[in-house]
């Protein structure tokens, strides 16, 4: 499968297929080296970009390192991850064509302060890169206001919570 790399209309670089890919196809793995949750969350603290990928139960991530780190995320997207045997892959949701952009939901959760803004351009684009759990979540949190964020950090030094850098998801897992 060619895969190459290029700038994209939807941010920065993006990653192109050369040649048409079928409907299921396992295009890429997402490879990088696989780091504890806090490993992840000290290193990134200050870093507006991560590539990180939450795999498992969630207390550990893949630091992304390679080709799949470049895929833009849609909301209206040609490619859907799956955690097969806890290697995290792109699959393709429909037939796609050479010198297509390749896309996924980041289904971004645990984020900060940051709004992660999404410009796909895709009718249906929720404006944002967060999973829509994450959407509800957020908007709980502020309605809560500053006291229950605070609760969500001490719950998260203890590993229950959600909190720290924004980490990707699966469908179904993280
Ligand atoms: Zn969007």
């Amino acid at each position: 499968m060619g895969l190459l790399i290029r700038s994209s209309k939807i941010h920065a670089a993006g990653c192109y297929t050369t040649s048409p890919i079928r409907k299921g196809a396992q295009v890429v793995e997402y490879t990088g080296p696989r780091i504890g949750k806090r490993e992840a969350d000290a290193r990134y603290r200050n870093s507006p970009t991560t590539y990180l990928f939450g795999v498992g139960d969630g207390s550990m991530v893949i630091d992304g390192h390679g080709t799949a780190m470049f895929i833009n995320h849609s909301c209206d997207p040609n490619c859907e991850t799956d955690e097969r045997r806890g290697r995290i892959w792109i699959v393709a949701l429909r037939d796609i064509a050479p010198g297509e952009e390749l896309t996924y939901d980041y289904n971004l959760y645990d984020g900060d302060e940051d709004e992660a803004c999404c410009f796909c351009g895709a009718a249906c684009c929720r404006g944002t890169m967060y999973s829509p759990p994450e959407i509800q979540r957020r908007v709980r949190a502020l309605a809560r206001g500053k006291a229950a964020s605070r609760r969500a950090q001490a719950e998260s030094a203890a590993g229950k919570g959600p909190a720290g850098k924004r980490r990707r998801a699966a469908p179904g897992g993280r």
